[in-house]
């Protein structure tokens, strides 16, 4: 993630919503493609406050009202009597129920992920859309909590419903549980995990959506070669399996976590949102000035594996010289690069329209 300069000049952040220094309103404008100032004009329009943009911006919906959102939309598709959300947040089909005490807050630590999530699609070019921009799986999003009695009072959410974090035909469901830092940390020690993170959430389950999207029906064969057959065992048994047996005890050596020993399709999910994790990292590193200048929308894998594996030796000491868990706790031997040059080479073939921002970034 790159960091972006207000019009005073102060740095700016992606999740900013505004400018310490200017006290501005800060939101990320479409057409220049960053975080930016925002100025408002004399009848109440909002611009870009980046001299070589100006553009004239509408603030989405759940960044105006709702407060769970930075972003907005150019003005002149605005329909003043209709409440309109911006690129990102039109995918939500269900919101947490705000009646519900720290469900806000909740909700706004799941926008940051997704924000950070569609912002590394769109740095890849990777396509997604809803249904009717044809697109398929059509995208969306449920953001819910479970059902429980809460003091004598339960909650409208239908009757003693369980919400399960998952995927299923494009419709990705994070449970808001996910968004409180204790339950999350409990679950992570619970299942032995190096890292539990909402971001990290995201990047498993779009895994599953572009599963669907760019193997299923189109190059299963390959995929049986690299991941194992997913048909045998059924995703069923081998659940069952994994919960009675737990993992091999040799996992490290062929795969990046103990979830994707439990079924080919976890093997993937598990795989896709550590190469989307690495994108991530090189491209922060490239704009914070630690790495090598490596673009991951446009660098070959093996130079980008080389290069994460080599910030992650100075970044691991770096946490733990402050008590923390490690950065970049996992190994990447041999099969699981494997998998991750398989995954590097379906994101190329799936590419639309090359990266949507390198192409379009205006110079600070
Ligand atoms: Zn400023
Ligand atoms: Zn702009
Ligand atoms: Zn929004
Ligand atoms: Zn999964």
């Amino acid at each position: 993630m790159e960091t972006f300069t207000c019009h005073c000049g102060n740095t700016l952040f992606f999740e900013n919503t505004q400018c310490v220094s200017c006290n501005s309103e800060v939101g990320w404008c479409p057409a220049c493609h960053r975080i930016s100032g925002l100025l408002v004009s004399p009848d109440g329009i909002y611009h870009c406050g980046y001299t070589a943009c100006q553009a004239l911006l509408v603030k989405c919906h759940n960044y105006a009202v709702e407060q769970v959102c930075n972003r907005c939309f150019p003005a002149g598709n605005h329909n003043q009597s209709v409440t309109q959300l911006c690129d990102y947040c039109r995918y939500n089909d269900t919101i947490p129920d705000l009646s519900v005490e720290g469900n806000r807050e909740r909700w706004y630590r799941l926008e940051t992920g997704k924000r950070r999530l569609l912002f590394t699609l769109d740095l890849l070019g990777l396509p997604y859309g809803k249904a009717g921009d044809g697109i398929q799986p059509a995208l969306s999003f449920d953001f819910k909590a479970d059902v429980h009695p809460s003091g004598n009072q339960w909650h409208t959410m239908g009757d003693h419903e369980q919400v399960f974090t998952g995927h299923h035909n494009g419709k990705i469901t994070i449970n808001l549980r996910e968004a409180e830092d204790v339950e999350r940390e409990k679950l992570r020690v619970s299942f032995g995990e190096a890292h539990r993170t909402i971001i990290g959430h995201f990047r498993h389950e779009i895994a599953h959506y572009y599963w669907e999207m760019l193997i299923q029906d189109k190059q299963e064969e390959e995929f049986n070669r690299i991941f194992g057959d997913y048909q045998q065992p059924t995703y069923a048994q081998a659940l069952e399996r994994h919960y009675r047996e737990g993992p091999p005890s040799n996992w490290q050596a062929r795969f990046i976590s103990v979830y994707a020993t439990m079924h080919p399709w976890e093997d993937f999910a598990e795989t896709f949102a550590k190469y989307l994790a690495i994108v991530s990292v090189l491209d922060t590193a490239r704009y914070t000035g630690i790495g090598e200048g490596i673009d991951p929308a446009k660098d070959d894998i093996a130079i980008m594996i080389r290069s994460y594996q080599r910030l992650g030796l100075g970044l691991n000491e770096m946490n733990r010289a402050m008590g923390l868990l490690d950065l970049m706790p996992e190994v990447l031997v041999p099969p699981v690069i494997e998998k991750l040059q398989y995954i590097h080479q379906i994101i190329l073939e799936a590419r639309s329209g090359g990266s949507t921002r390198s192409v379009t970034r205006l110079p600070t």
